[in-house]
């Protein structure tokens, strides 16, 4: 996935999404990443097309400096979304 910070498109699978939520996702934590405590944004983007999205709004935890998604998860783990 490729975020870019300025306009907030997300290219993810078959075409462009946008972002509908961005917000701080609970305390600072540690980024495996940046090895250091960062801010967590709760993203969640969906379809530029509302009438080609299949998928519907998808929701994902990244860290606010290096973007990676589920930076606060132990490297090989990652968040399962309805379905633990
Ligand atoms: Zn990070």
């Amino acid at each position: 996935m490729i975020t870019y910070a300025d306009d907030k498109v997300v290219i993810c699978g078959p075409g462009p999404t946008r972002v509908i939520r961005d917000e701080k996702d609970g305390q600072d934590r540690w980024c495996f990443k940046c090895r250091k405590r960062r801010e967590f944004r709760f993203i969640v983007t969906t379809a530029v097309d509302w009438e080609h999205d299949y998928y519907g709004p998808s929701g994902s935890i990244h860290c606010a400096v290096c973007h990676l998604t589920d930076g606060d998860c132990f490297p090989g783990r990652y968040r399962m979304w309805g379905e633990e």
